[in-house]
């Protein structure tokens, strides 16, 4: 068990100058890991964002004086490969931490060299922050579980099993892509309500889900489940995940074996990951409502009713194709926290494993839907339309059930408290591109 310490320090600045920006996503106390290069002819290295530059952990390690075990981890960092390092576990993560801040702190030894290694995040293009081998998505958004149960059964919204089983299903990590990926509406077989049988098409109900993505830093051997201590050791960090999902596609084909083609066409994760280190002074306790069941015993412990919730703010903001044509913002469609999801990172992973389902350094865990507990807190278009009956209406008077093509879907997340400077995640976009006709053309 560990707490905030003197890289948490509020106080504490960098010698980069726009880290210190009030309200900057990226200060010195968040430490955000990313894969980016600069040309599409250099190979991917591993960077470390502060304020609006990257430390280059290739550069940084060829220029700059490291201590010997710091050299060691910087190796597979600066070849581009985050797995290795996600898997070493919780000490080196933390003396990771410890020397990069001290090395952008104002007057570090350090900063001579290092400031031969930054790039501008404007100059980098991003690529997925790690190798994401499996994606499971949970369902740990009770309002979003209610809300959505209510238009799919309208008598029994919540099933009786939500209140015992972290609810998952697996995911497709093949199509999850880096913000910024363009975003094809997807073709599909759905039944309209007031048709008897289905029709094929491009979806007429695309939507967006709010969701945060862990990453598991230290796996498990096959057979070997994790206790709750080791999972909540064992998670690297978390990212902004857009579970983009084909409505209409849904509905048809969910019974009885749950998600496939609805949600399988693309995820967008944002490109830099905010790590459980720096998420410390955000975590709070997890308290369930009077007369909700306490978790089963291999879901529960003190720790994790001490400090297993945290405090991340969350935003979907919209911007459609005569929004942008006008110069307009994007404008903001909800706002949540994932303090309200009804399990934590730890009962997701501990879940995960307790058949003997071995994880691996860098597998993506979803948390389902964050929606807040008012209507107006919904993270998807559906729980904010009412199920397309009760239209979002937008700045210069559009409308929307669901996504319509040139639509821009932006998620942002950051943590703010008393006492702690805030850290923020950065954004997760992607825009909607019409579909392709069926037959291909050739
Ligand atoms: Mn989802």
């Amino acid at each position: 068990m560990h707490g905030p310490d003197s890289t948490h320090d509020p106080a504490l600045r960098s010698w980069v100058e726009s880290a210190n920006v009030p309200g900057c996503d990226f200060p010195i106390q968040n430490l955000p890991f990313g894969r980016f290069r600069t040309h599409g002819s250099e190979p991917w290295r591993i960077g470390v964002a502060i304020g609006d530059q990257i430390l280059d952990l290739k550069l940084a390690s060829e220029l700059c004086p490291w201590p010997a075990r710091v050299s060691v981890w910087l190796e597979p960092l600066a070849a581009g490969d985050l797995n290795t390092f996600m898997a070493l576990g919780t000490r080196p993560r933390r003396a990771m931490r410890a020397a990069l801040s001290a090395a952008l702190a104002d007057r570090s030894d350090q900063g001579p060299f290092l400031e031969l290694c930054l790039v501008p995040q404007a100059q980098a293009q991003m690529s997925l922050p790690c190798q994401i081998s499996n994606y499971t998505d949970f369902f740990t958004g009770v309002h979003h579980a209610t809300t959505v149960g209510k238009l799919f059964r309208p008598d029994n919204p919540l099933l009786p099993n939500y209140r015992w089983v972290p609810i998952a299903y697996h995911g497709r990590a093949s199509s999850v892509v880096v913000s910024g990926t363009h975003i094809r509406r997807p073709n599909g077989q759905y039944k309209p309500q007031e048709q008897d049988e289905p029709i094929f098409g491009p979806t007429r109900r695309l939507d967006y889900e709010l969701e945060l993505g862990v990453l598991v830093g230290t796996g498990n051997a096959l057979g070997m489940a994790k206790t709750m201590a080791q999972a909540e050791e064992d998670w690297f960090g978390m990212v902004l995940l857009n579970d983009w999902s084909a409505r209409d596609v849904q509905s048809w084909e969910y019974q009885p074996l749950g998600p496939f083609l609805a949600k399988s066409f693309a995820s967008t994760v944002s490109p830099w990951v905010v790590t459980r280190e720096a998420l410390e002074p955000f975590r709070q306790p997890f308290v369930r409502a009077d007369g909700e069941p306490a978790p089963l015993p291999y879901l529960d412990a003190d720790d994790n009713r001490e400090r297993g919730a945290i405090d991340v703010q969350l935003e979907v903001q919209l911007q459609s194709r005569a929004m942008r044509e006008r110069g307009q913002e994007p404008v903001r469609l909800s706002q949540s926290n994932f303090r309200d999801a009804y399990w934590t990172v730890a009962q997701m992973l501990a879940h995960h494993t307790v058949n003997g389902c071995n994880l691996q350094a860098g597998d993506l865990l979803g948390t389902g839907t964050l929606s807040g507990p008012q209507p107006e807190q919904g993270g998807s278009l559906l729980e904010l339309s009412a199920g397309g009956w009760h239209p979002v209406i937008l700045p210069g008077g559009e409308t929307r059930s669901f996504l319509l093509d040139g639509d821009r879907v932006i998620l942002r997340a950051w943590c703010e408290r008393r006492g702690a400077r805030r850290i923020g995640f950065g954004e997760c976009a992607g825009l909607v591109e019409p579909a392709l006709p069926w037959p291909p053309l050739l």
